[in-house]
C-alpha cells in the first residue's frame, strides 16, 4: 500500500471505494507530509508508547503512529471509512480500529486492555466537536501523558491564553488546570482535502502528573467557571448569582469577592486559575 499524506494518494483511495466526504464529520484529510512529520515529532512517540488516535479518516496519520508506537487504537465513527482503513492498514499489526463514536468510547477500558500506561492522544480532530473532546479526555482522570492535536486556530488560541485576553474563558481554564499547552505549529487550509474555511493549528497539551493548583471540589471549580463567563458582558458576582445550578445568592458572592479583596463589578476575564481556584474553595465552603 502506498504511503498517504499528499493529494494524489488521497485521491486515489478516494476513488476507488467511490468515499463520499461528509462535512457533518468534519472530514478534512492531511495532504502534507511535512505537517504529518511534525506532529509525529511534537507527540514525542517511541515504541513504548499505546497512541490513542482521534478519527483516523483514511489512515493517513494512523500509519505514522503506527511506524513510531507500540501500539494503536484508532477510533472512527464513519463506518465507510473502515474498509478503507482495513486496506491502508493492513501492513501493521500493531493497530486496533474502533468503529465508534470517541464520545461514547470507555477510553479508561482501552488504557487498561493496554496495559495501563498512560496513552497519548494524537489527532487531526473533527473541528464540529473539539471542545467536548478535549474536555472529556481531560475531565475523564484517564492517565494521558499528552494531546496533541489539530484544531482550530482561535480554540488553539483559547486554550493557551491567560487573563486579560478576549479570547480568555472556561476553555482556557479547564486545559490549563489540567495539562500545560504549547502551539506546535499552524497549518494553512492548502494542507488539507477538502480546504476548511478557518485556519489551523496543531497544540501539545502536556497533561500535569501534579496540577500546579488543586480546587477542593473539581467539578464544582469548573461549575463556578461556566457560571462566570455565561453572560460574557456581566460581572462574575451577576453569573454566579444568576446561575441557578450553583444556588448561592447575590450576599454570599459578595461576602467572597469581599474577603478576597476583590471588587463587586470584577469581571471572570480578569480573574487567574490560582484566584479561580481560591474563589470556588470559599464558595464551597459556604454550603457546607
Ligand atoms: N486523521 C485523518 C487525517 O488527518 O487525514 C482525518 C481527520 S478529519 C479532520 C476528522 C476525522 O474524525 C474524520 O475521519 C471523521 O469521520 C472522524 N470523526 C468525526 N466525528 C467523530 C467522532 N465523534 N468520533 C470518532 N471519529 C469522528
Amino acid at each position: 500500500m502506498a504511503t498517504l499524506g499528499n493529494r494524489r494518494s488521497t485521491e486515489e483511495i478516494i476513488r476507488k471505494y467511490r468515499f463520499d466526504l461528509r462535512k457533518k464529520f468534519g472530514q478534512n484529510f492531511l495532504i502534507d507530509n511535512n505537517i504529518l512529520d511534525k506532529i509525529v515529532e511534537a507527540a514525542g512517540i517511541t515504541r513504548n508508547d499505546c497512541v490513542l488516535e482521534i478519527g483516523p479518516g483514511i489512515g493517513t496519520m494512523t500509519q505514522r503512529l503506527a511506524e513510531e508506537a507500540g501500539e494503536v487504537v484508532a477510533v472512527e465513527i464513519d463506518k465507510n471509512l473502515i474498509p478503507i482503513l482495513a486496506e491502508t492498514l493492513a501492513g501493521y499489526d500493531n493497530v486496533t480500529v474502533l468503529n465508534e463514536d470517541i464520545l461514547k468510547t470507555d477510553i479508561r477500558a482501552i488504557a487498561r486492555q493496554h496495559g495501563g500506561r498512560p496513552l497519548k492522544v494524537v489527532a487531526n480532530l473533527p473541528y464540529y466537536i473539539t471542545t467536548p473532546i478535549i474536555m472529556s479526555l481531560l475531565e475523564s482522570r484517564v492517565p494521558i501523558e499528552s494531546v496533541t492535536v489539530m484544531v482550530q486556530k482561535e480554540v488553539a488560541d483559547r486554550m493557551r491564553v491567560g487573563p486579560g485576553s478576549k479570547d480568555y474563558g472556561a476553555l482556557s481554564l479547564a486545559v490549563q488546570y489540567y495539562a500545560k499547552p504549547e502551539i506546535v505549529t499552524k497549518v494553512p487550509a492548502a494542507c488539507f482535502m477538502p480546504r476548511p474555511n478557518v485556519d489551523s493549528t496543531v497544540i501539545r497539551l502536556t497533561c500535569y502528573e501534579e496540577p500546579p493548583v488543586k480546587a477542593r471540589d473539581e467539578a464544582w471549580l469548573f461549575a463556578v467557571i461556566r457560571a462566570s463567563f455565561n453572560q460574557r458582558r456581566k460581572t462574575l458576582a451577576n453569573g454566579l448569582a444568576n446561575a441557578g445550578g450553583l444556588g448561592l445568592n447575590r450576599q454570599q458572592v459578595e461576602t467572597v469577592l469581599a474577603q478576597m479583596g476583590l471588587p463587586r463589578n470584577i469581571r471572570g476575564e480578569t480573574l487567574t486559575l490560582e484566584r479561580f481556584t481560591e474563589l470556588s474553595d470559599r464558595l464551597l465552603a459556604l454550603r457546607a
